[in-house]
C-alpha cells in the first residue's frame, strides 16, 4: 500500500486504503450537490438538511467505487492472482493485482467485471429511487438515490471505453490477444487507444476553456492528461516485457563479470579496466579471497572524479545477498517481476553448481530492450505459459 495512503481495512481478505487526494474530491463533490444540484432540484428545504443529504450521497458513492474496485479483486483472486490492495484516490479506484492474467479470458473477466458491477449498482440505485418516489419518501431521499444510479451508470459507461488504462482498454487488450495470440500486441493497441482517448478529452478540456466551463475544463484535462500518460506508460513496458519475453536470466546477462579486489579505489579500477570499458558489472572479492558483492560500472561512474582516488570499492559495493539472484534457466520476466519497483535493478546470475555466472545489469537490460526495438535481434516468442505477472501490476483499474 502507498505510503501517503490511509488504511481502512480489510473487504475479501484485500487491504483497502484511501489517499488524502480522496478528500479534496469529497469536498468539491459535497459541496457541489449541497449548494449546488440539491437545492436547484429540490428547493424549500434547510440548508442543513442539503449538507447531510449531500454528505450521504458522497460516502455512498465511494463505496460505489469500491464495490467496483472490489469485484475486480474477487475475480483476479478466482483466476490465481494475488491482489495486493485496493486505494481509492481523486480519480477513482485502483485495485493493484500482482501478476499477469494467464489467459485473455481471464483479463476480459477481470476487466470487464468492472463496469458490470457499475452497471449494477446503478441499476440498484435506479430501481431505489424508483420505488422511493413511488412509496412518497422524502424527495431528497429520492433526490439522492437518482444521483448515485447516475453517476454510477455514468462510471460505467466512462469506464467501458476501449482505451488503456480504463477497463475498456484492458477488454480491447483481451480480445487483440485472443485473435492475434500475441498479448504484447493487444497490450500495445490498447494503450494507443489510451493516447487518443487522452488527447481528445485534452481537446474537449480547451474547448470548455472557450465555453467559460472552467471547472468542466479542469477536470477534464486532469483525466486526460492521467489516461495519456498512463497509456504512454503502459505501451512503452508492454514493448519492453515483449522484448524481454522467452530469454532466460542467463541469456540475458553478461558472462562472468570480472573479479576486482575490494581495496582498489574507483581511479584504480578505472585505470585497470579504462572508463570505457564495457563491462557492466563488477564482482567485488573481500580480503578473505569470497565474493561477497557487486558494484554496477553506473554506480562506478556516479562517483564524483575528486573523490575516485579515495572512494575504495568496499565503499560502494553491495552486498550480493541485498540483490536479486536468479537461476541461470529461470524466465527473465519472472525474476525481474520479483523484484520490487523501488529496489536495485541488479541480477546476480548462478548455475545449478551455486557459481556465479553472470550479472544483469540496469544498462544491460536497456540495450536489450533497445535491440529488440532496432530489430537487430529476433524478438522473442510471446511469454512462455507459465504466466509471468502482470505487465501493469500497479497500474489502475479503476
Ligand atoms: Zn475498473
Amino acid at each position: 500500500m502507498e505510503s501517503s495512503s490511509i488504511r481502512l481495512g480489510r473487504i475479501a481478505g484485500v487491504p483497502v486504503g484511501m489517499s488524502w487526494s480522496l478528500l479534496v474530491i469529497a469536498a468539491i463533490f459535497t459541496l457541489g450537490l449541497a449548494e449546488g444540484r440539491f437545492p436547484v432540484s429540490n428547493p424549500g428545504y434547510a440548508i442543513g438538511a442539503y449538507w447531510v443529504a449531500a454528505s450521504i450521497t458522497v460516502v455512498l458513492f465511494f463505496v460505489s467505487i469500491l464495490a467496483h474496485e472490489v469485484a475486480h479483486a474477487v475475480v483476479a483472486k478466482r483466476h490465481g492472482l494475488p491482489v495486493e490492495g485496493i486505494t481509492l484516490w481523486l480519480l477513482g479506484g485502483v485495485a493493484r493485482l500482482g501478476g499477469e492474467a494467464p489467459s485473455p479470458r481471464a483479463e476480459l473477466q477481470i476487466a470487464g467485471v468492472g463496469p458490470l458491477s457499475s452497471a449494477a449498482i446503478g441499476l440498484m440505485f435506479f430501481a431505489g429511487s424508483t420505488a422511493a418516489s413511488s412509496l412518497g419518501v422524502h424527495p431528497l431521499a429520492v433526490e439522492v438515490l437518482a444521483w448515485l444510479a447516475l453517476i454510477n451508470a455514468l462510471l460505467a459507461g466512462f469506464n467501458a471505453l476501449p482505451a488503456a488504462p480504463l477497463d475498456g482498454g484492458r477488454v480491447l487488450a483481451a480480445v487483440l490477444w485472443w485473435r492475434t495470440g500475441n498479448r504484447t500486441r493487444g497490450l500495445v493497441g490498447a494503450a494507443n487507444a489510451g493516447r487518443w482517448l487522452g488527447a481528445g478529452l485534452l481537446a474537449f478540456a480547451s474547448w470548455q476553456v472557450f465555453e467559460g466551463e472552467m471547472m468542466v475544463a479542469l477536470w477534464t484535462a486532469v483525466v486526460g492528461l492521467f489516461i495519456w500518460q498512463t497509456a504512454v506508460n503502459e505501451g512503452r513496458g508492454a514493448l519492453a516485457r515483449g522484448s524481454l519475453a522467452g530469454l532466460t536470466a542467463v541469456e540475458a546477462a553478461r558472462p562472468d563479470p570480472p573479479i576486482v579486489d575490494e581495496w582498489l579505489t574507483v581511479d584504480g579500477l578505472m585505470a585497470l579496466v579504462g572508463d570505457g570499458g564495457d563491462h557492466t558489472a563488477f564482482v567485488v572479492r573481500e580480503s578473505d579471497g569470497v565474493l561477497r558483492s557487486i558494484v554496477s560500472a553506473d554506480e562506478i561512474r556516479r562517483v564524483h572524479p575528486h573523490r575516485r582516488g579515495s572512494v575504495r570499492l568496499s565503499d560502494i559495493a553491495v552486498p550480493i545477498e541485498s540483490v536479486t539472484t536468479a537461476w541461470a534457466t529461470e524466465p527473465l520476466l519472472g525474476v525481474l517481476d520479483r523484484i520490487p519497483g523501488d529496489d536495485r535493478p541488479e541480477i546476480v546470475v548462478y548455475d545449478n553448481r551455486m557459481c556465479l555466472v553472470g550479472v544483469v545489469s540496469r544498462t544491460d537490460l536497456a540495450r536489450l530492450i533497445q535491440r529488440a526495438g532496432n530489430g537487430r535481434t529476433p524478438v522473442a516468442p510471446p511469454p512462455p505459459p507459465p504466466a509471468p505477472p502482470h505487465a501493469d501490476a500497479g497500474q489502475p483499474r479503476s
